[in-house]
């Protein structure tokens, strides 16, 4: 699997996003999904990210969730099999479209808490198995750069990241 759902712009999958790990009030909250659950709703959302044709894209390199992911036969354009290799250390996927749903605008975000990390799981480089690829937010940023960490929000089922100083390189999430 590799690129996902063409209409909400260039989305590149990262990984299944398996682990949220945010704070609201000086409290941590811990999100957890299985890889692999019987239950439909359990599933493990997608972490995408958004490789924009538009280099000055305010959105470029941004994660987004895709909820209900489902493999599809559609292929996905090269440009974004080219995203996919790159941040999967040259490791290409299966060359195939995902579908699945993103939060729309409604209903209303709810602001959960500020995120500490998230995990992701894949396959990259010379990986064996699925490897864990876990990003504590302010890591990797260089030195003197300000951290703002993204907010989790809740859109219905959606989760959305607004916001923050990261970025998706080839060296995973960076900041
Ligand atoms: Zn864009």
């Amino acid at each position: 699997m590799e690129a996902v759902n063409p209409k909400e712009g260039a989305l590149v999958e990262l990984g299944r996003l398996t682990e949220i790990v945010y704070e609201r009030a000086r409290r941590r909250y811990t999100l957890r999904w299985l890889l692999r659950s019987r239950k439909r709703e359990e599933r493990a959302p997608v972490l995408a990210y958004h490789a924009c044709d538009d280099k000055k894209c305010p959105a470029n390199g941004k994660l987004v969730v895709v909820s209900n992911p489902r493999a599809t036969r559609a292929s996905a354009p090269k440009s974004l099999r080219v995203s996919y290799r790159e941040t999967h250390w040259g490791r290409g996927g299966r060359g195939k479209m995902i579908s699945g749903s993103v939060w729309s605008g409604r209903p209303p975000l709810v602001l959960e808490g500020e995120v500490v990390s998230v995990t992701y799981t894949t396959l990259k480089g010379t990986d064996r198995k699925s490897t864990d690829y876990e990003h504590a937010f302010g890591e990797g940023a260089s030195k003197g750069t300000r951290v703002v960490r993204p907010t989790l929000a809740k859109g219905g089922e959606h989760l959305v990241l607004l916001g923050g100083t990261y970025v998706v390189t080839y060296r995973g999430i960076v900041g």
